[in-house]
Parts: C-alpha cells; structure tokens; sequence
C-alpha cells in the first residue's frame, strides 16, 4: 500500500484483497498481485480517482463473492457503473453471459462489446490496462492460451490503443504479442532494427549536435530525442512494401518538442536548410491532424553523409496526447472531462474522437428501447474492416469484401487447402458468399481436398491469393521434389554471362 493512496483508494484495495484472498495468478503469484498492477497502469495514465477504485476492483465482480450492490454501497454509483462496465464487457467476449438486457439487436459480439463500452470511455481504458498487464504477464500461460491472446491483443486492443491515440500503449502491446504470434519474425526484426541503430549511432550523433547548433542560433527553445521504431510497425510497413527496406524511410526518427506551432515550422525550415528534403516526404499533421488527433510535422531528409533520417516536430502538448492519447486529455482536463462524460455531454474532447459520440448515443437510445439500425452504425473505428467469429468465438478481423476463403487461409492455410464447404451463422453456404460484420463462420474440410484452380476468382485478400498461389504451385509441380511449405531462399539466375 502507498501513503500517497487517498482512503477511498486504501479501502478499495483492502476490499480487493479480501475478495481474492486464495486466489492464484498462473505465475504462481497471489492473485491481488493483477489488480494492483492496473492501478499503477492506471496511474501511469494520469486516470481520475473513480477508474483507479474502479481498477482494483475489476476482477471483484466475475471472480469474487462481491457484488455490484456491495461497491455500489461502499464506492458509490461512478465506480459501479465502471466495474460493471468492465465486468461486460469480458463477459461479452467470453460470450459466457448475458448482456442482452439492452443489446438484444446483435449476435456481433464484437459490435456488443463497443456499444456496452460507449457509454464511458473509462471502462475501455480499465480495460487496457488489464490487458496490458496480462500482456505482460504472458508467459506464465500455456503456449496455445499465449497465442489466442496475443493475437486478439495484436488485432482488436493495439488498433483500440491507436483510435484513442495512445501511441505508447500501441506499441508495448504490439510487441508484447507480436513476440508470441510470430517469435521468428520478432527476432529477426528486432536484430535487425538493432543493428540498424547501432550501425547508425554515430551519424545520430553528429546530426543531432548540427541540429541543436542551428536552433539554438535561432533561439528556439527545444528537446531533440531518437525515436526507436517498434517491431511491430516495422513488420507491418514492411509488408506494405513487399519487404522491400529501401522503402522504410523512418527506421531512424529524431523527434524535437518546441514551445509552439510557430517553432514547429521555423524547426522544419532549419532542418530543410542543413540537410535535403526528400520530395514528397513532408507530412503536416499540425494543420491535418490523424484521424485519432494526432499531431506533429514530419519530414524525412538526405544527410551530408547519404543518411535518410525522419525529423518529428511538435509540442509538449501535442507530444503528451500522441504518447497518452485519451488518457492525456483526462490528465490535463480530468474534470471538465469527467463531468461532461457523466452528462453526456463530449463535444469537448480535445479531437476529433467523434465516434465515441456516436457510440455514446447509439447505446443511449438502445438502453431507451428504441430502434437502431446497427448495420447502419458505421463505426469509424475499422471503417475498412470486418470482424467475424470461429465457431469457438475468436476474432478474425478481415477487410471487408473478403470471401470465405479468406477466413480459412487466414486461420492456417493448412485449413485453407483443404476447404469442402463453408457453414456461416450455421447455414450452408458457399465460397462467392461476401462475410459479413459478426458472422460466424465455420469452414469444412477434408484431407483428400486440394486446391483448385477455380479458387482464385473466390479469393478477396492478398494474404490468401498468396498462399493459394503457393499451393498451386506445389500442387501442379510433379517435378518439384519437396512439399515442404518454406519458401525457396534463393533462385539461381537463369541466364549467366
Ligand atoms: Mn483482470
């Protein structure tokens, strides 16, 4: 216990640990250990008083005698609604209860979880942080447990993270699962990105002090730090471009914090006159913020010694809200903030975060009865995605468009090679049948099965034209000795000279 801790907080965790008095984490720890980490978490954000409780308490509902009568009566109604709020939401994912009280419109759990969650912000935050922790806590799970996590984690929570601009929870989470969904190409990336910065240290070194020298000169007050680029994004920019790492650009960043806008530009103009820009590398997201609010101005420039370095400027404000996101705002603003969430009222926040909104009222008028179209509820959120379900009820998020094909090379395309039919929503249906937001889809196999041919008129992603191509290959192939399913490594040049 911390002498800081205020004794709502105190009581909160004295009640928290009588609740999971004998209960054990898998890492053999007991189990008050866990909620006790999301409140430093929680902390760490700069989160008001009600979601820290809140915090401690989120485990109390589902695993403990506790009821929500119980912290209603002792941490009043905010912490309540927060708990139960949190207490839903992992319900609604184990899809193990029932929240149908007021979302009777929709199997889409999915859709479920964010509607149950638009009411306040602040459960999807306590959310986060419990996942994080769990995250970080991973290795104590057996590895198919790790891997179903993580890959949720990697799917659904680090693009939460990013909607809400929480750009340095992005990330963690985003490594920590990258790790356990693919451990080889983690590795690797990871050698690679730090040989990468060693190999470019010293260059970092001399520019950074040519940098400083010219600010200074122009009497600009100013932090100048590296960034480090994640595993997780390098992977992902990575295939964007066909792997290809003469197109990564930003694997070296110097981010520099001025006071105002006004340095932000004047900095841009010092960097442009000591190095050469590249063309069409300057990006101005201080006028055309990123649709979760992020702000900065970029620009990526050609050292005297032939170095591609990406220059980051900002201000500390906006530097706080790419780090923080959401979690900032509450820091900075928490009560005006706080206030308006409970009235109902968040035309303050400080971005365009407008889909907050939207979910706020659309589970507003659901709770009054009334009719929503939820089909017509275009959540921002993944505007380009779709979210559909294993029998078993694990997410699969795919773009929309994508066939069942797609699903089934997306699970393995072990499952992909050999699909017979395809049931959605427990119907028979077929492969040129378009998924939808929330279906369940559930793929037919049959070992005797191969690939056909016909097959890539049914097939919407790259990932699994790919893959299909691959196994056509082998398939018609009789000359090539191996099936193996690694890729060949090197193909000798048909032609010498
Ligand atoms: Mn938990």
């Amino acid at each position: 216990m911390n002498t800081k801790d205020s004794q709502c907080v105190q009581r909160a965790i004295e009640v928290a640990t009588k609740a999971h008095e004998g209960q054990f984490r898998k890492t053999g720890e007991p189990y008050i250990v866990h909620p006790l980490a999301v409140k430093k978490i929680l902390e760490d954000w700069g989160m008001d008083e009600d979601t820290i409780i809140a915090g401690i308490l989120h485990d109390t509902i589902e695993d403990t005698s506790l009821t929500l009568e119980d912290i209603k009566k002792e941490f009043g109604e905010s912490v309540a609604f927060l708990v139960d709020g949190v207490t839903k939401l992992s319900t609604a994912r184990n899809g193990m209860r029932d929240i149908d009280t007021y979302l009777p419109a929709t199997k889409d759990n999915f859709l479920r979880l964010m509607i149950a969650l638009g009411d306040d912000i602040r459960v999807l935050i306590i959310k986060l942080a419990d996942r994080l922790h769990n995250l970080r806590t991973l290795s104590a799970l057996p590895p198919d447990k790790q891997k179903k996590i993580a890959k949720e984690s990697l799917e659904v929570f680090a693009p939460l993270a990013d909607r809400l601009n929480m750009g340095r929870l992005r990330v963690e989470m985003a490594d920590l699962s990258f790790k356990y969904v693919d451990p080889r190409r983690f590795e690797e990336l990871k050698t690679l990105i730090e040989k990468y910065n060693k190999s470019a240290e010293k260059s970092l070194k001399k520019i950074k002090e040519e940098v400083a020298e010219a600010l200074k000169k122009e009497k600009i007050h100013f932090e100048i730090s590296g960034r480090v680029k994640s595993v997780y994004s390098l992977h992902k920019k990575l295939a964007k471009h066909n792997q290809n790492m003469g197109e990564i650009y930003d694997l070296t960043a110097l981010r520099i914090i001025v006071d105002d806008i006004t340095d932000c530009y004047l900095t841009l103009g010092v960097i442009h006159s000591l190095y050469t820009p590249m063309g069409g590398r300057i990006k101005d997201y201080i006028a055309k913020p990123k649709q979760n609010g992020y702000q900065s101005l970029h620009t990526t420039v050609i050292t005297k010694d032939k170095r591609i370095v990406e220059f980051q400027m900002r201000t500390k404000e906006m530097h706080e809200y790419a780090e923080q996101g959401l979690a900032a705002s509450f820091y900075y603003n928490e009560q005006k903030l706080t206030e308006n969430y409970k009235q109902g009222k968040i035309e303050h926040l400080p971005t365009n975060l407008l889909w907050i909104t939207e979910l706020q009222t659309t589970a507003a008028r659901l709770r009054e009865g009334k009719k929503v179209d939820l089909k017509k509820l275009k959540l921002n959120l993944f505007a380009d995605k779709i979210f559909v379900y294993t029998p078993k009820g694990d997410i699969i998020d795919l773009p929309n468009g994508a066939l069942p094909l797609d699903f089934a090379y997306k699970l393995h395309s072990e499952i992909g090679d050999h699909v017979v039919g395809v049931k959605i929503n427990g119907k028979m249906s077929n492969l040129n049948k378009k998924l939808e937001q929330g279906d369940i889809v559930e793929i037919l196999t049959s070992k005797n099965q191969t690939p056909k041919q016909s097959w890539r008129k049914k097939i919407f992603t790259s990932h699994a034209r790919a893959k299909l191509f691959k196994a056509l290959r082998i398939v018609h192939d009789p000359t090539n000795p191996t099936e193996s399913a690694e890729p060949k490594k090197k193909r000798k040049p048909r032609i010498r000279k």
